[in-house]
């Protein structure tokens, strides 16, 4: 089956009584057994429910793994992921990653022992320097990054890891496993928000892990079993049926994306783009490697720092001033006060976040008001 049929059939599973075309809603939260020893197959939600065993088959076979947990955010995803690690453990991330990310990185889990060093991880080269022998157990990617679509060359960096034998992870929220497929590459695990793209209409808050094999699939399982970090069934079944469209609206995305990014780059009072699908970015080509699109978001630096970069997301009319991305609708946010909050002034400057930095999430509206409403918004400024 192809990508598209995938998003739409697998994992569907149809009630026999009923004939039904799309996976019921199983609310219970327990399930009765047969005699002591056996049931069918489900005795309790937290553990595992119908309704999200049905988007886990259909996210594992549209990333190309065996096995996938879906989870009650993305915080929660990357919250599993690193517990496949143990205090005293080395981790390797990017020096730009989500906020929330790098807060649960730096201010939670290096409480409990974690050691993590923050690089710059456009240059593999850099990530290998990174490497302490016997010390480092993961590689966290996440590519593009958020909120500069720097890029990571997904198989440079998996090679070292095999090199060294360390587990590799990758953030694939912000392409969705239609533009990138990480195992194709050598990842190890795949985390998502599904809050963004795979649900795709800002009406959920969700998260999954990805394996590609056995034993990874059964410590996930487990931990997020554990440690309690499931959805409900409600949510995995808006997300099941958000993942339906991901073809057409990712499509929609990078289409409205690139008319953006050309708009800006083109605009007088714009200092600089930072868009995959524009020539001028300076991994382009990488891109077009590992991607099989550019994707929907896009940042921009305006001149005149924070007074100006406020007044342009204050501005915007259509374009609705909000954190989080991935829906329908387009949203724009100033990373220094929303999404990137919780690092430090300084980690934000070494991750190349300025003060005029602005966060499009560009939806599936007609290029052309999109457009429109930047126009105003820049020459409000
Ligand atoms: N990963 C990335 C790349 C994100 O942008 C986000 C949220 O913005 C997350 C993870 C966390 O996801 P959630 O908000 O669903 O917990």
């Amino acid at each position: 089956m192809r990508f598209e049929t995938r998003c739409v059939q697998t994992g569907v599973d149809k009630d026999s009584q009923y004939n039904s075309c799309i996976t019921p809603i199983y609310p219970s939260s327990t399930f009765s057994w047969d005699d002591v020893t056996s049931n069918r197959g489900y005795d309790y939600t937290r553990t595992s429910n119908p309704t999200r065993t049905a988007l886990e088959e259909n996210i594992a076979a549209l990333e190309g793994g065996i096995s996938c947990r879906a989870t009650s955010t993305g915080m929660s995803a990357i919250t599993a992921a690193l517990y496949l690690f143990r205090p005293g453990d080395h981790i390797i991330a990017g020096h730009e990653i989500y906020g929330g990310t790098y807060r649960l990185f730096a201010d939670v889990f290096s409480q409990t022992g974690y050691r993590f060093s923050f690089v710059d991880m456009r240059d593999a080269e850099t990530v290998r320097d990174a490497v302490i022998p016997g010390e480092t157990t993961c590689i966290w990617i996440e590519t593009p990054s958020n909120p500069l679509l720097n890029l990571v060359d997904i198989a440079a960096v998996t090679n070292i890891a095999r090199d060294v034998g360390v587990t590799t992870v990758c953030d694939n929220t912000f392409m969705s496993p239609y533009l990138q497929r990480p195992f194709e590459f050598g990842v190890d695990v795949v985390v998502h928000s599904t809050t963004k793209y795979l649900n795709g209409h800002s009406d959920v808050v969700g998260g999954c892990v990805v394996t590609r094999d056995e034993q990874h699939a059964e410590r996930v399982s487990y931990l997020v079993n554990a440690l309690g970090l499931s959805c409900s069934p409600f949510d995995a079944w808006l997300v099941l049926r958000g993942i339906k469209t991901l073809g057409p609206r990712m499509e929609a995305h990078q289409r409205g994306a690139l008319r953006l990014a050309r708009f800006l780059e083109g605009h007088p009072v714009i200092e600089r783009v930072y868009y995959p699908g524009l020539e001028s970015h300076p991994r382009h080509d990488l891109a077009k490697q590992q991607q099989t699109g550019f994707g929907g978001m896009l940042s921009f630096d305006v001149q005149g720092g924070r007074a100006v970069a406020e007044r342009v997301a204050g501005g915007t009319q259509l374009i609705l001033l909000a954190e989080s991305l991935g829906g329908v609708e387009s949203l724009i946010e100033y990373p220094a006060t929303m999404s990137h909050a919780s690092m430090s002034p300084q980690a934000r400057r070494e991750a190349g976040i300025s003060d005029g930095t602005l966060r499009v999430s560009v939806g599936i509206e007609h290029p052309d008001d999109l457009i429109d409403d930047l126009r105003q918004a820049l020459q409000a400024r």
